[in-house]
């Protein structure tokens, strides 16, 4: 058993909850688990756009959604390595369960670093923990698309009381969450990127939806528009202005969640072009298909997209209390333009095991069909688009200079 997996036992092992169907397996069987409900419904969850019902109702009873939660308040203290470890896992099962799965987490980080000590913030790290709450994250608004440091609706503020009404463009499961955690203008009088992150619980809110979710891939994400209509405490405030909670957590703890989900789709293509390249060579007598070099480009892009993940994983994770390290110029720029090359490279990866299996890749039946992981890869490059985080970083990217050796 190593180091990792040793911590998990003994985590799992000294929680009581009733919830835990084994309170032996570890952090990584129990992701297993979850992985094989949402394979059994991935199919389905991708005709119809319906929500993997089954596969985070496995993610509760296997107590996945708090396993970030420090242990003192009722989770397992999950590292990051753990969280997007079990994002690559379900990203090879099923692409919305495990985006689903990567923006919840974004959130309990953020809930994790930036809400401890606060006392309301604390009391929802413990219902996410026992209670296995599902967050989703609402930052998109109106026409304002990805330029998520930019806000228009504003929180209202009567005595303790808040209010606040949103536009809220995309909300992914927000159907089917027990909470939001969403940006806003700080007040009515405060500019647009003077902003706040505020959690609301279902108990807060109405959403009435403005606009449905009929599109190529991660369909089972359920990203309908929705008015959000929501109503609490000013203690629901993070304490922390959001500018801070952005550079430190929100941005870095989505970009490496969400490209191990990529990674993940980018790796269930490429063992079903192996699974093609090895059929047809065994029905060639031992031949090579000529399709066998795009097998190999598959593997060298899935290689690649594997070193930038864990290149800035290890970054991420030596730097995780540092805040000046955080914000630094240098990590920024590395951390958005992980977001930029992995989903390039995913959808690059997918392309190629696609072009491997040939027609048998292209149908939308039979086992080697690469069909749903390319539109679901598809979605990559435009969460938050590529382009316009390009265009965000050319000026920092223009200050640091070139790095005088390898390492560096
Ligand atoms: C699967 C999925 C789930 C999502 N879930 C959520 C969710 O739960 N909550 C949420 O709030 N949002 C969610 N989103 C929305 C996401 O966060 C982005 O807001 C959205 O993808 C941006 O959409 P856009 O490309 O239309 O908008 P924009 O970012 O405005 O881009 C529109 C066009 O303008 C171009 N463009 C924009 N800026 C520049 C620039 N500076 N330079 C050059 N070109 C530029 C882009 O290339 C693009 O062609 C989700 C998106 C997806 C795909």
């Amino acid at each position: 058993m190593n180091v990792r997996e040793a911590r998990f036992r003994s985590a799992v092992d000294e929680t009581s909850e009733p919830l835990i169907p084994d309170r032996n397996s570890s952090l990584l069987q129990r992701t297993a688990n979850v992985a094989a409900a949402a394979a059994g419904e991935a199919e389905e969850v991708d005709r119809d756009a319906r929500f993997p019902k089954a596969a985070i109702d496995a993610a509760r009873q296997q107590r996945l959604l708090g396993i970030q939660i420090p242990e003192e308040f009722g989770g397992s203290g999950a590292s990051i390595f753990d969280v997007t470890d079990a994002c690559y896992t379900l990203g090879r099962a099923c692409a919305s369960t495990a985006m689903i799965f990567a923006m919840h987490q974004t959130k309990v980080a953020c809930l994790v670093r930036h809400g401890t000590g606060s006392s309301w913030h604390e009391a929802l790290m413990r219902r996410v923990a026992s209670e296995q709450l599902l967050l989703a994250s609402s930052t998109t608004e109106g026409q304002n698309g990805g330029n998520i440091r930019s806000s228009a609706a504003a929180v209202e503020h009567g005595g303790t009381e808040i209010s606040l009404v949103r536009n809220a463009t995309v909300i992914s499961y927000g159907a089917h969450a027990d909470g939001i955690v969403t940006i806003a203008r700080r007040a009515n009088d405060a500019v647009a990127s003077d902003q706040v992150l505020v959690a609301f619980t279902r108990d807060n809110y109405t959403l009435e939806r403005s606009l449905e979710w009929e599109t190529l891939g991660m369909r089972g994400t359920c990203s309908a528009g929705f008015e959000l209509k929501a109503t609490g405490s000013a203690e629901q405030i993070f304490p922390e202005a959001y500018d801070k909670i952005h550079a430190q957590t929100m941005t870095p703890v989505a970009h490496l969640c969400w490209a191990s989900v990529w990674a993940g789709i980018a790796a269930a293509a490429v063992e079903r072009a192996q699974l093609f390249i090895r059929k047809a060579a065994r029905g060639a007598g031992g031949h090579m298909p000529p399709g066998a070099a795009h097998f190999t480009a598959a593997r060298m892009a899935l290689t690649k997209l594997r070193a930038i993940i864990t290149s800035n994983l290890d970054t991420y994770a030596t730097h995780e209390y540092d805040e000046r390290a955080l914000s630094s110029l240098d990590f920024q720029s590395s951390i958005n333009l992980l977001k930029v090359e992995a989903s390039e490279l995913a959808v690059a990866t997918v392309m190629s095991a696609m072009r491997a299996c040939g027609l048998s890749g292209y149908r939308n039946d039979g086992d080697f069909s690469i069909g749903r992981h390319l539109r679901d890869a598809l979605s990559a490059p435009l969460m938050i688009n590529n382009d316009r985080i390009l265009a965000n970083i050319a000026t920092a990217s223009l200050m640091s200079g070139v790095p005088a050796s390898l390492r560096d």
